[in-house]
């Protein structure tokens, strides 16, 4: 096994209210019913049980977390558990602007805001049919609100100009951690079978419009690497989850919202640990070690599984 397992994502939602082309087929995807996803209560049980497993951080995803009606009672629940130093979120930010206050207050430390592109027709076409306004207004919430680092997921896709441009300038402007997400084929409809981007070809293009000097992590712990423009508030980072061999760093582990806890997103295998959470918190603990115990570095050699990655979490 590579690097210490200490990060969980937990998807609380399979909903959303965009429909990327990359994360999920043109129509969507049928929503599982509420009953088969896990209450408040499971989540936080799981969640304690995950500490004494050796969980330290958690990121709440999706689907779009914040379509989730009381989110921000998890998160105030979440930041209690004992052993959670880290708590953060990642949400497309067509809801932030409501929102974002009421999370700070709630105890969330970090956020990450998903934008493909900072052009209004592009971000239209890439998010199947979004408004890019309320997501630029729920980002300079999360700035407003005090949160930092705010990092903002762009996935590069091959075929389609992000528009680096805008990306660049809002680097230069604003105190946000830019990354670019190398597409991954996730999912029985393969992420919508975009190409990705590699790392070199757009550290290129984005060395086109000034010098790129490497820059420390704004933290998080991640596996992005960094660079920043010369006198630029935010930086702008890569993770090359396909270009490069980022397994053996691999520390986290996934809770979809359905409760099946999964070690890789290209390894469709797979525990349901819903019939366990409501049992004794020692076995279910015991549980979460024999899975980080059994999670494989197996990318490429395994299948992904038929979830999209709303379906998962990202
Ligand atoms: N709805 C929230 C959002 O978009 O941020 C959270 C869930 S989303 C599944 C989590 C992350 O997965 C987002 O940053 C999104 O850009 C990324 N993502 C979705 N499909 C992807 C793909 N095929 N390859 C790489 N990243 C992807
Ligand atoms: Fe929804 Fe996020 Fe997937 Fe886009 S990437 S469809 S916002 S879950």
């Amino acid at each position: 096994m590579g690097s210490r397992v200490d990060y969980l994502r937990i998807s609380i939602t399979d909903r959303c209210n965009f429909r990327c082309t990359y994360c999920m087929p043109p129509g969507g995807i049928p929503w599982k019913p509420h009953t088969d996803i896990l209450s408040f209560e499971e989540i936080v049980r799981f969640t304690r049980a995950a500490v004494a497993a050796g969980i330290s951080r958690v990121r709440i995803t999706g689907g779009e977390p914040l379509v989730r009606r009381q989110c921000v009672s998890l998160v105030k629940q979440l930041a209690a558990v004992p052993g959670i130093e880290d708590l953060s979120l990642t949400t497309n930010g067509s809801l932030l602007d409501g929102f974002a206050r009421d999370l700070k207050r709630a105890g969330l430390g970090r956020i990450n805001v998903s934008i493909a592109s900072l052009d209004p027709a592009r971000f239209f076409r890439l998010s199947g049919g979004a408004g890019l306004e309320p997501v630029l207004a729920g980002l300079a919430s999360a700035l407003d609100a005090g949160f930092s680092p705010v990092k903002v997921n762009v996935v590069a896709l091959d075929g389609i100009e992000n528009g680096l441009g805008e990306f660049v300038s809002l680097s230069r402007r604003r105190p946000v951690h830019i990354r670019f997400i190398e597409h991954m084929p996730i999912g029985r409809f393969d992420g919508g079978g975009w190409g990705f981007i590699p790392r070199e070809r757009l550290l290129g293009e984005l060395r086109a419009f000034g010098d790129l000097a490497p820059a420390p992590s704004p933290g998080g712990g991640g596996p992005a690497q960094y660079f920043q423009y010369a006198g630029a508030a935010g930086t702008i980072g890569f993770i090359s989850s396909m270009s490069d061999h980022i397994c053996g760093g691999c520390n986290r582990m996934r809770l979809t919202a359905d409760g099946y806890l999964r070690g890789c997103l290209f390894s469709g295998d797979e525990l349901n640990v819903r019939p366990f959470i409501g049992g004794d918190r020692q076995r279910l603990t015991a549980i979460i070690l024999d899975a980080i115990d059994a999670k494989k570095f197996n990318r490429g050699g395994a299948s992904p599984g038929p979830r999209t990655m709303s379906q998962i979490g990202g």
